[in-house]
């Protein structure tokens, strides 16, 4: 077995782990393996390996990876997880399965303007500044209710607001790990007490992904820990 098998068959036993003593299905938590840097060839020993869903985070490299893979499109779910512009709306429109780092209105309404009729809606996050660092990108707290209405009120076929990503401040230790990932999901709590039915939370990655399904994470975005460093 390839080291990218083997590395995926220890992620999923962490994740069985971290279900078990949450309490909840390993089925309810999907894992997506982060394969930005890593070339197609990678990607495809992922999937000999069963794996399905594939997160990205730079346009321009991914557009060109899904083509280098075209021949397994039919059998690979596509994540955007990187920052968007929204002049790269179009070819992510008609790219990606899911885009989890919507951070304004604009992108969300260039996304649906440019999703292809043909195809399923796009399924959309916003992204959220959980730890509040200056920095990051992601939106505000106070401005995700508005941004997430105005985002279902786009309505249509093209576009389906999901959830909720966030990348928390790394932290030592499993209840500081904790604490941003509760703050994410008691959010989208807040945010279904007004009807917006959002059934996705993407958060945890390689360094702290037990306390994410410990707070409920739907999504885990996994890139070190399955396809080794990035240089
Ligand atoms: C790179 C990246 C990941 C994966 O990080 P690892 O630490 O390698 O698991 C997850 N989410 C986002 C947004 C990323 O950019």
């Amino acid at each position: 077995m390839g080291s990218i098998a083997i590395n995926l068959q220890e992620v999923k036993r962490r994740l069985s782990a971290a279900a078990l003593e949450a309490g909840r299905s390993a089925d309810s938590v999907t894992l997506l393996a982060v394969s930005k840097t890593f070339p197609a060839d990678a990607v495809r020993q992922a999937h000999a390996a069963g794996q399905r869903a594939f997160g990205e985070n730079y346009v321009q490299e991914s557009l060109a990876k899904i083509e280098a893979l075209a021949d397994l499109r039919s059998a690979l779910q596509w994540h955007l997880i990187g920052p968007l512009q929204s002049n790269k709306a179009r070819g992510v429109a008609a790219a990606f399965d899911w885009v989890h780092s919507v951070d304004r209105l604009k992108i969300a309404e260039r996304l649906a303007e440019h999703r292809p009729a043909s195809l399923p809606p796009l399924q959309v996050c916003l992204q959220v500044n959980i730890s509040g660092e200056a920095s990051k990108s992601g939106l505000a707290v106070a401005e995700v209710l508005p941004v997430a209405r105005a985002v279902v009120a786009l309505g249509g076929d093209r576009l389906r607001l999901r959830g909720l990503m966030a990348i928390p401040e790394p932290a030592e230790g499993l209840a500081d790990q904790r604490a941003p990932h509760r703050a994410l999901f008691e959010l989208r709590a807040e945010l279904n007490t007004h009807g917006l039915g959002l059934d996705t939370l993407s958060m945890g990655m390689s360094a702290d992904l037990e306390a994410a399904v410990l707070e409920g994470a739907t999504i885990l975005r996994v890139g070190s820990a399955i396809f080794g460093a990035r240089t």
